[in-house]
This record gives structure tokens, C-alpha cells and sequence, in this order.
């Protein structure tokens, strides 16, 4: 319950998709009830390009346009098959447990924003839509910059435009090296993904600074070969320094975006504790969607229900790291939003 995510026996009672009472109860059914995660960076676009096979460097793959094959697959790709492919990976997030929202850096200018908030109809999710490629500065919510080596003296210009829209700036920062991390830090973001490689001194000044950083580390850092050790990214240091620490599960073309298993490998290779990985799998929707799935009363009825008759988790001996390591969509109740129950 609340934002420490401590057990108790409760009933809840929502009204028109509000917790509307929680009270404390004896006996409860055999059911675990978990906030809705919030997928703090993915790139939903790129399902259309999903496990493809391909010879080069990841960052051959995922080159800023026009070369990356990612970016070459996206310009062949019908507008209605990328709408498709994002709605089934919005519908496959919500499946496991995604029933907050999700942040998510979207190519194509303004018609690939209004794509993905057309591919969001079903399930909405809360979504923040950080545009690339002209879209930030129009229809999206915030402006993604891809590392600040991509750009030129236009990077300014673009952001100050961005910033008088009143959008939110999120840049990718350290994903390589660190090199590119004192140049993002030098616009003020709102936050910064991956950071997977950032020195004592940045750590120091993001943290001064008051900057979220978004991490991918369990699946898309190690699938992307961008780190083979659990010292980068530096989580510990990173949460000791007092960062605040958010997950995201990044390119859908190389990692299935599914919180519950981007959580078992934080846990199992990072050794960070439940209650931290949970708050960093909800913590998101504060900030980038002002809303807060923790289970309070007069929040959104954002949870998960689990029935744990479904599976062999019912016999756990702590619920918490039973709920980040082994929970899934087969012992899934469902939640209140319509995408699950059509
Ligand atoms: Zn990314």
C-alpha cells in the first residue's frame, strides 16, 4: 500500500475508476493487488522492425535517419502498419502489468506523434510523447533529443523553441560513454535515459540538479552491448547520490517492452531491493504524467489484480520479491481498462 508498497490485508472500493476507500479486512480472496507500472522510456515505433535480422553494429542499426535500418524500416512501413504494431505493443505492456502509462521517443515528426496517440485510442494509457524529428516542437508533449553528438548548433534553437511550448526535454545521455553527458546537463532536461556510463562528477550534478534519470540496464544496455557488468550503469552509486531512478524497457525492436521482466533482471544482476525496484517501475507517472499509481485513496484505479490460485505464487514467503520476479500475465486478474477486457 502507499508509496512504501507495504502488505496488508485491504479491501479496495473504486468508484468510476477512483479508489474511492481502502479499509483494513481479517480475511481477504486469494488475490495480490499491484500499482500499474509506468514504462518510462520506450520507442514503440520500432515494433514494426521487430527481431530482424541484420549484420553491423547495434549502432549501425539504430542510426539517426537516413542511414539506421531501424530508421530505414520505419520510412518503408505503411502508416497503418505502424499503428497497428504500436496498439499491439501498448495492448502486450498493458498485459504485464503496464496499466499506468509510458514515455516514448517517436520519429516521424508530427504525423508519427499523432500516430502513436491514434495507436493509444483503445488501451489509454497515460502517455507523454517525446517527438524527434520536428514533432517534439508541435503536437508532443516533450521534445526527445537522441545523444547531443547528433546535433549541430541547431540543438539550442530547437530546445528554446520547445522550452517557450512549455514541452518537457528528455534527452539520451551516456549511453557509450559519458562524453555526451556534460552537454545535455548544460540544457537543464527534465530527464536523462540511459546514463549507463557517467562519471562520480556528473552523478554528482544530476543529482544536485534534481534530474530523474531513466535506466534500461537489465535487457536493452546488455542486448545492445553497451555494458557487460552490473557496475554500469552505476545504479547503486546513482541511488546513494540520491538520483531518482526510473525504469524503461527502450526499443521495442530488440526488448519486448514487459516491466515484469525488465524488474527480475534489475533485481537479479543489480541486487536492487524490491521496494526500490518497484518504486523506480512506478515512480514515473509523478513526474511525466502527474499522476501517481501508488494505492491511496482519491487515486486512478491503476492496479493489477493477480490471482494467485493461477500460478504456484501463493505459496511465496515474500510477496514483495514474488512480485518482481515471478509474476506475469498467467495469473493476471485484469484491470479496469478496456483494452484488457475486450
Ligand atoms: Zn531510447
Amino acid at each position: 500500500m502507499g508509496d512504501d508498497f507495504d502488505e496488508r490485508n485491504v479491501r479496495i472500493v473504486v468508484a468510476d475508476g477512483v479508489i474511492t476507500h481502502i479499509e483494513e479486512i481479517d480475511r481477504v480472496p486469494d488475490q495480490w493487488i499491484v500499482p500499474g507500472f509506468f514504462n518510462a522510456h520506450t520507442h514503440l515505433g520500432d515494433t514494426v522492425a521487430m527481431d530482424v535480422d541484420a549484420a553491423g553494429s547495434i549502432g549501425d542499426l539504430v542510426a539517426p535517419p537516413p542511414d539506421g535500418l531501424k530508421h530505414r524500416i520505419l520510412r518503408a512501413s505503411s502508416p497503418r502498419l505502424c499503428v497497428e504494431a504500436m496498439a499491439a505493443s501498448i495492448r502486450t505492456m498493458a498485459q504485464t502489468g503496464t496499466w499506468g502509462g509510458f514515455a516514448d521517443f517517436r520519429e516521424g515528426g508530427i504525423p508519427g506523434v499523432e500516430y502513436l496517440q491514434q495507436a493509444n485510442t483503445d488501451c489509454s494509457l497515460d502517455a507523454v510523447i517525446f517527438g524527434r524529428d520536428g514533432g517534439g516542437e508541435s503536437v508532443g508533449a516533450g521534445l526527445g533529443v537522441s545523444s547531443s553528438r547528433h546535433y549541430g548548433e541547431e540543438l539550442t534553437k530547437i530546445i528554446e523553441r520547445a522550452r517557450a511550448d512549455g514541452k518537457q526535454i528528455a534527452f539520451h545521455a551516456g549511453e557509450k560513454d559519458s562524453r555526451d553527458v556534460d552537454a545535455a546537463l548544460a540544457f537543464d532536461p527534465d530527464m536523462l535515459v540511459h546514463c549507463t556510463h557517467v562519471t562520480p562528477a556528473q552523478i554528482r550534478r544530476i543529482a544536485d540538479a534534481g534530474i530523474p534519470v531513466v535506466i534500461c540496464p537489465p535487457r536493452s544496455n546488455w542486448r545492445l552491448g553497451v555494458t557487460s557488468s552490473n557496475q554500469n550503469p552505476p545504479v547503486h552509486a546513482m541511488l546513494e547520490a540520491g538520483v531518482e531512478l526510473w525504469l524503461g524497457t527502450d526499443n521495442v525492436m530488440f526488448v519486448q517492452p514487459d516491466m515484469a521482466a525488465e524488474m527480475a533482471f534489475c533485481h537479479y544482476v543489480y541486487h536492487i531491493d524490491a521496494p526500490t525496484i518497484l518504486k523506480m517501475a512506478t515512480g514515473g507517472g509523478a513526474q511525466i504524467v502527474d499522476r501517481n499509481y501508488s494505492l491511496i485513496k482519491d487515486h486512478d484505479a491503476r492496479f493489477t489484480r493477480y490471482n494467485m490460485a493461477r500460478s504456484n505464487a501463493g505459496f511465496s514467503k515474500n510477496i514483495l520479491n514474488t512480485i518482481i520476479t515471478r509474476l506475469n500475465s498467467i495469473s493476471m486478474e485484469g484491470s479496469l481498462l478496456n483494452c484488457y477486457l475486450k
